[in-house]
């Protein structure tokens, strides 16, 4: 072989065939493409895709690992992950609906998924019906003919409604639409939605699955065949993670349990406190016996989730000082990281709801939504307490 030049030497040299090394870790596969040993081989792809790597657009080992994790804590028989949660509802929706179709949209979800469905699909025929979350079971009992899909969340933000899910998804079943729940809020660790029925659980794995505020990540898992007509979507629209962003979601997975279940304790534990705070006129968390949803929150979850909501008696002046006086919990919006943060509906994600919307989900003008990180749970409790001193 004829010795090569520096040009050459400075592409390839060192890099020759694949590494195989047993690392106790999936290494970040930071790469577009992938080779092809024969133009055989490049044909194969294409008839058996399946183990076999073309462009990182359509597969990545990273990512896939990833996939596979949150396959198995799922309980499903299939996972995609996305470049954020938004990509991942998108895809789940675009997949399952055509020109024609209808989607029953729960009333009280995260306000792009609701933009997503009023300003993008439904310029594409989908006719979008908002159904009123304590009668998703009903409806989607007998729909409207041209119904296709079902979508919906447990818990919602910020008054942490829960929705019986085995209810809704066995309703769908019969009426032949496809389920999809996005269970950011509940994680694996406190519901296993295919577990109750749910054809698709989506997630904003931006929250707790990666749990560290440094990466966008969206997931779909559920029926393989659900989860490959997304990620047909995916592959078209191009909305698949990153490589480096996988390989912290699968970081962050590892300690999910650990920190969901922490995250469980301490929100439970500062909810308690709230309660008995002379300022606070209302706490939403459904483990609280207060809550609406709190018999079927004990029933249908394995802890009552690390965000929690409540209401100064003060109103807005009053919560917007709290707010402001916080020490350790942070003043930003997101949820689901191992820091706590604190946002506040009226003026972040309800600020374009009108009074009458807001009565009707049960949020005032005084209210603080408090995502609970791994912080030591007393300081928590005397950071809000001496907040509300302000309020
Ligand atoms: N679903 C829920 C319940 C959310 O709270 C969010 C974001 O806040 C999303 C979906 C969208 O996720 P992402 O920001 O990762 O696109």
């Amino acid at each position: 072989m004829p010795a090569r030049k520096l040009a050459t030497l400075a592409v390839h040299a060192g890099e020759e065939g694949t590494w195989s090394v047993p690392s106790v870790t999936t290494p970040v596969y930071q790469a577009t493409t992938y080779r092809f040993e024969t133009a055989a081989d490049a044909a194969a792809y294409l008839d058996h895709p399946e183990g076999r790597w073309l462009y990182s657009r359509l597969e990545n080992p990273t990512v896939i690992a990833a996939e596979r994790k949150i396959a198995a804590l799922e309980g499903a028989e299939a996972a995609a992950c996305f470049a954020s949660g938004m990509a991942a509802i998108h895809a789940a929706l675009a997949s399952v609906l055509k020109a024609g179709d209808a989607l029953l949209l729960a009333d009280t979800l995260y306000g792009e998924t609701v933009r997503l469905a009023q300003a993008v699909l439904a310029r594409f025929g989908v006719k979008i019906v908002t159904v009123p979350i304590a009668r998703l079971a009903e409806v989607a009992s007998s729909p409207p003919p041209e119904a296709r899909a079902l979508f919906f969340e447990t818990p919602t933000n910020p008054t942490m409604r829960v929705v019986d899910v085995p209810a809704v998804a066995a309703a769908c079943r019969r009426s032949g639409l496809v389920s999809i729940l996005d269970a950011t809020f509940a994680t694996p660790v406190n519901l296993r939605p295919v577990e109750h029925g749910a054809d698709l659980v989506v997630h904003s794995a931006t929250k707790f699955l990666n749990g560290h505020c440094d990466h966008l990540a969206g997931a779909v898992a559920g029926r393989a065949h659900l989860v490959a007509a997304a990620v047909a979507v995916r592959k078209s629209t191009g909305g698949n993670l990153d490589a480096a962003a996988a390989y912290d979601l699968l970081r962050g997975m590892k300690t999910l349990e650990l920190r969901v279940r922490r995250q469980n304790e301490t929100a439970l534990a500062l909810a308690r406190a709230l309660e008995r705070h002379p300022r606070v006129s209302r706490v939403w968390y459904p483990f609280l016996e207060s809550h609406p949803d709190h018999a079927l929150a004990r029933r249908l979850l394995g802890g009552g989730g690390g965000v929690l909501s409540f209401s100064a008696r003060g109103g807005f002046d009053a919560i917007c000082r709290a707010h402001d006086a916080l020490r350790i919990v942070a003043r930003a919006s997101s949820l689901g990281g191992v820091e706590s943060l604190a946002s506040i509906p009226v003026i972040s994600s309800h600020r374009q709801a009108s009074d009458a919307e807001l009565a009707a989900q049960g949020i005032d003008r005084g209210m603080l939504r408090l995502s609970v990180g791994l912080e030591d749970p007393e300081d928590l409790i005397e950071d809000v307490a001496q907040a509300l001193e302000r309020a």
